[in-house]
């Protein structure tokens, strides 16, 4: 099975993708002015383009990661749950940039920066891949951001349906029979 088959259309290529994360690294970097930071990337969703923003951004940084889950199955999300998080020293006065793949509701972002705020993190910044602002429930607009997409569910560079199409090497729509197949 070849997973470019189940696309139907491609919303961002390798090179818009290449160049986007060019300007956010170059953003970013002018944004903390060398002031130290660590970036936090949220699994599994932004491990390609935190991957990939961090190698552009020439000045020194430490990283962290952190889980959340949500119970839902497909395109819709349920209840949120942090599953782990970076220990207390990598939280704890520290300036973090929170680093997620798309934001969509706001939900996901909103609690886990609450939750870093509460651990006592200096500053909380974000960086989205994508953002949908249509779809936003919680009132929240990321410090830096990839693309503006439409709502339309979307899948590669991290991005996944039912666990799958993350390695996809550019942003695409899936066909409507695949979103409608039985798991
Ligand atoms: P939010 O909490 O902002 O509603 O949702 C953020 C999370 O929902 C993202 O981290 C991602 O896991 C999931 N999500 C929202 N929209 C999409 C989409 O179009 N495609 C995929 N694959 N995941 C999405
Ligand atoms: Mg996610």
């Amino acid at each position: 099975m070849n997973l470019h088959g189940d696309i139907e259309r491609i919303l961002f290529d390798e090179t818009e993708i290449r160049d986007t994360i060019d300007r956010l690294a170059e953003s970013i970097t002018a944004m903390y002015g060398g002031i130290d930071f660590t970036v936090v990337s949220v699994l599994k969703g932004s491990c390609v383009f935190a991957s990939d923003l961090i190698r552009r951004i020439p000045v020194p940084l430490e990283l962290a990661f952190l889980g959340v889950s949500s119970y839902g199955q497909g395109t819709e999300s349920g209840p949120l749950e942090i599953t782990f998080l970076p220990g207390g020293n990598e939280i704890e006065g520290r300036n973090l940039l929170l680093v997620d793949d798309i934001l969509d509701t706001g939900r996901t972002l909103q609690r886990v920066r609450t939750e870093l705020e509460r651990r006592g993190a200096r500053d909380v910044k974000t960086c989205v891949f994508l953002d949908k602002p249509s779809r936003r429930v919680v009132p929240i607009t990321p410090d830096a951001r990839g693309f503006e997409v439409e709502d339309t569910f979307v899948v590669g560079y991290g991005l996944d349906f039912r666990g799958r199409y993350r390695n996809l090497p550019y942003v695409g729509a899936l066909r409507a029979e695949v979103l409608a197949r039985q798991p």
